[in-house]
């Protein structure tokens, strides 16, 4: 990397020393950054679980919090802008939420899910968009009030945020374009039988909301590419997207497998993660299956280095590509370090965290040390913000 890029780089992110943190050998030859405005996003995500639970209902799950590794859109987008890291990290706990909560539903697939979005961004293209909440006088809207208005009632407020920080609405589209194909492949996709890792793949990558992730880091670094740029960039993405996802389903399939041993009749019937996938083709156990899982992780890591290396190698790239595919890379020890320890997906070791404070669980604001950064966090608390609860984690809507 050059040293303009570099320097880029290091006026919004720090370097992390890799050797630090635990990434079960997922991202070998990476180089770990995290976002100086790491507060934006914290405060981003304080900002959506706020509004989530006026207008929609109460939280119980951990989102993109993480007091010991760093808030996700600091690790996962660390060259993300600061002016913009909020908005970002509010859509990101957004989508945590909505997918927690559609997930708790059961919905059908002619449900809300995908209306709203369309609903708001076919306002924003007449230009008429309106924001206004609903109206009564209660503290908490939505015991007072269809869930579903208060969901439509968010993202006309957050597609009005973004209109308004992207002039000419092109990464703000993209988001909107890729949370519907999200949707809409997530619905399709519940009872598949796939029978290869490819297969899988190409429907998880979809699922999983990589194509959405992107968007977002597109936004987030202010660039927008060109539809030909996009088509000569599709196959670099593709072992990016993969390890992503298949990162994804190595570090939440603990907390995954016992929601779907629980669920009645083991509905869907077919569980949504690699590692349930190689236990069912190979007839393996849950530790050879997260073996192979993980396998497959550093095999799309390390291709995704090697395609990159490659297309740099056959011709000039633009600034705005090189700033793209590096940031693109900064995804993949960012996934893992956050995944490895987040609470989301390790609910007890806010518990341990707790417990080790001297503190009980679920009443105590005593606080928890950020252990890189160095914030004061409260370590737990009630669920009207749900950084903090001790429910079990799920997720769809994540890297
Ligand atoms: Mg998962």
């Amino acid at each position: 990397m050059n040293a303009q890029a570099i320097a880029e780089d290091d006026q919004v992110s720090d370097i992390m020393d890799i050797a630090q943190y635990n990434t079960h050998g997922l991202c070998p030859g990476y180089v770990l950054r995290r976002n100086k405005a790491e507060a934006e996003a914290d405060g981003g995500s304080e900002d959506a679980r706020a509004d989530w639970v006026k207008y929609i209902g109460p939280i119980d799950r951990y989102g993109s919090w993480n007091p010991f590794n760093g808030h996700v859109c600091a690790t996962l987008y660390p060259t993300c802008l600061p002016e913009r890291l909020r908005l970002v990290s509010y859509l990101w706990e957004y989508a945590f939420m909505f997918d927690d909560k559609l997930e708790l539903e059961k919905v059908g697939p002619t449900h809300v899910r995908s209306q709203p979005f369309a609903r708001s961004q076919s306002e924003m293209d007449a230009h008429q968009i309106k924001v206004k909440p609903p109206q009564n006088d209660a503290k908490n809207e939505w015991e007072y009030m269809d869930p579903a208005q208060g969901k439509t009632f968010i993202q006309a407020q957050m597609i009005a945020q973004l209109a308004a920080a992207d002039s000419d609405q092109a990464c703000s589209k993209r988001i909107m374009r890729t949370w519907q194909t999200m949707l809409t492949t997530t619905l399709h996709g519940k009872d598949k039988a796939f029978t290869s890792l490819d297969e899988y793949l190409d429907f998880r990558i979809v699922d999983t909301g990589a194509n959405w992730v992107e968007a977002l880091l597109l936004f987030g670094l202010q660039i927008s590419l060109t539809p030909e740029e996009d088509a000569l960039l599709f196959h670099l993405r593709h072992p990016c997207y993969a390890t992503l996802s298949l990162a994804n389903d190595y570090f939440s399939f603990d907390v995954e497998y016992v929601e779907f041993l629980s669920s009645p009749q083991n509905s869907p019937r077919s569980f949504v993660n690699a590692v349930w996938l190689f236990m069912q083709w190979h007839g393996v156990d849950v530790d050879e299956a997260k073996e192979m899982t993980r396998l497959a992780t550093i095999e799309y890591a390390e291709r995704f280095l090697v395609v990159c290396s490659e297309f740099r190698k056959k011709g000039e790239v633009s600034a705005k590509v090189d700033r793209y595919l590096r940031a693109l890379a900064y995804q993949v020890p960012g996934n893992v370090i956050w995944s490895e320890s987040c609470p989301r997906y390790f609910p007890e070791r806010m518990e341990e965290r707790a417990v080790g404070h001297g503190g009980g669980v679920g009443n105590g604001h005593e606080g928890v040390k950020n252990e890189h950064v160095g914030n004061d966090v409260p370590s737990n608390g009630d669920v009207s913000n749900g950084h903090f609860s001790n429910a079990r984690m799920d997720v769809k809507v994540s890297v």
